[in-house]
């Protein structure tokens, strides 16, 4: 009978503690603002555009970015 305890109370911290205590967890592994959506600024139109949905240059890094591609190919040109 102790063990029927036990065991119920072992299902107990899993089921309902653990999914508490990992909460916070969680939040604090929510990946933080990445590299790649920091803004960075449109040499031709002065605009800031996120990086991940920048046009690229055609430097070595990628660099600089653009707001679109025509602003792209007006640098170029
Ligand atoms: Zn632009």
């Amino acid at each position: 009978m102790r063990v029927v305890l036990l065991l119920a109370l072992v299902a107990f911290v899993v089921i309902v503690l653990l999914p508490l205590l990992r909460r916070p967890l969680a939040r604090g592994a929510r990946r933080p603002v990445a590299v790649s959506d920091e803004l960075v600024k449109d040499p031709v139109c002065q605009t800031y555009v996120v990086r991940s949905r920048a046009v690229r240059g055609r430097g070595a890094d990628g660099a600089p970015y653009f707001c679109s591609e025509e602003c792209a190919s007006r640098y170029v040109s």
